[in-house]
């Protein structure tokens, strides 16, 4: 057959087809088959037992129970029978985002984004906008058949985790908790500086170092970044404390200084950051992109610490991390509140090459990360050599235990 005859036979025989449905046979959903939201529901979470009274570090004087489950999830559903989940949003914002959202395509992430930035963030409610975007990918990530980090274009299929500890301890109980840790599998832990006296919290870093040896990582939090905000007790660091604390800290290996002064103390956090060795890492608190085009401006922290329900949601989580890459900086997120958020982040982290570590809250025996973690069915581990992967499954990769749902 001559060339020409051949390509006419070819032209003939793909005629009845779209080039679009030959080259993206998955993308031809026509606009009348989308998939449309009909619903949001905010789901209360049965809580399974409890793991007893802990006072976090940056909260002396509030001990409270540390309990197996429980919490809320935000529910999206479609008229395809597909549904999204996050963590769970406010009362009061439901209303507000059915308005915005029933009837719409939730692939339209950018549309509805900047639909719900314009209201909620004028309400100051990120956290909303935050849960109903992770909702929303849910959903895409469900329809393409894809877990989100490999949707987003994946950089790594797992990631160190650290365990970040919430009480304080005396010296001698972490540097022993430190070693069981790491016997455990865990990489490196992150330990609170709040004792009164700063000799302690440098104590409690030199035990920690020669428990767990030179190949354990150690990260230190000073949680000084909630002022100006809510009101948070117990010991306030000045300037001088920052200072002295970073040089002492030199002397054990310290991978990073989180949160040494205010929150918007920036030409101090600038000050400090030159004036040390030590690596400074901030910005959980921090709300909005604005927030961290500035703190990046000014070379106040070397690793930024968003935090999806706090700083506009997926897509201001994303914009930190370009941020940070251009800017030749880390991004290694808070924890994303230990439940669906965390997952939520994890997707993110397995697509930036920026990112060395997942933020893990696990203070085990009282507050293991498994406790936040015990409304999935499916939920991703911390393995035997301190990893945690990213879910396979299609959109977050995880469900909840519908069977834990104590709605009304
Ligand atoms: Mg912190």
């Amino acid at each position: 057959m001559h060339r020409r005859q051949f390509l006419n036979k070819l032209a003939t025989t793909i005629a009845p087809f779209s080039l679009a449905s030959l080259m993206f046979p998955t993308l031809s959903l026509a606009q009348s088959d989308r998939p449309r939201i009909t619903d949001i529901k905010v789901h209360r979470m049965r809580t399974l037992g409890e793991t007893g009274i802990m006072e976090s570090a940056w909260a002396p004087g509030r001990p409270y129970m540390r309990r197996i489950g429980g919490g809320r999830v935000t529910e999206i559903l479609t008229d395809q029978g597909i549904s999204g989940i996050a963590p769970g949003m406010s009362s009061s914002g439901i209303n507000r985002m059915k308005q915005l959202l029933v009837g719409q395509d939730p692939f339209d992430n950018e549309t509805l984004g900047h639909q719900m930035r314009y209201t909620n963030g004028a309400a100051n409610n990120w956290r909303d906008v935050g849960c109903v975007e992770i909702a929303l990918w849910d959903i895409v990530g469900k329809v393409a058949g894809q877990p989100l980090y490999k949707l987003w274009g994946a950089q790594k299929d797992k990631v160190p985790a650290y365990a970040s500890m919430i009480q304080l301890s005396t010296p001698e109980e972490r540097a022993e908790q430190a070693v069981r840790i790491k016997e455990a599998g865990w990489q490196g832990m992150k330990i609170r500086l709040h004792h009164l006296d700063m000799r302690e919290d440098i104590r409690t870093i030199q035990l920690v170092r020669e428990a767990a040896g030179d190949d354990f990582t150690i990260m230190t939090d000073a949680n000084q970044a909630q002022s100006s905000g809510i009101w948070q007790p117990g010991i306030q660091w000045d300037y001088k404390r920052a200072l002295d604390t970073a040089r002492a800290l030199n002397d054990f290996d310290v991978y990073w200084l989180e949160e040494p002064l205010r929150r918007y103390d920036y030409e101090g956090l600038a000050e400090l950051n030159r004036a040390t060795d030590i690596t400074l890492a901030g910005g959980e608190n921090n709300q909005g992109v604005q927030e961290f085009v500035e703190m990046l401006e000014k070379q106040v922290y070397d690793i930024l610490q968003p935090e999806i329900l706090v700083t506009e949601g997926v897509q201001g989580l994303r914009a930190v991390a370009a941020l940070a890459l251009a800017h030749h900086k880390l991004v290694i997120p808070h924890h994303g509140g230990g439940q669906l958020g965390t997952i939520a982040q994890l997707h993110m982290i397995g697509t930036w090459p920026h990112c060395p570590w997942v933020e893990i809250m696990n203070d085990p025996p009282i507050s293991p990360y498994t406790n936040g973690f015990a409304i999935m069915e499916n939920l991703p581990q911390v393995d035997s050599e301190g990893y945690m992967a990213m879910p396979q499954g299609p959109g977050l990769g995880v469900s909840i235990n519908r069977d834990l749902i104590e709605d009304d």
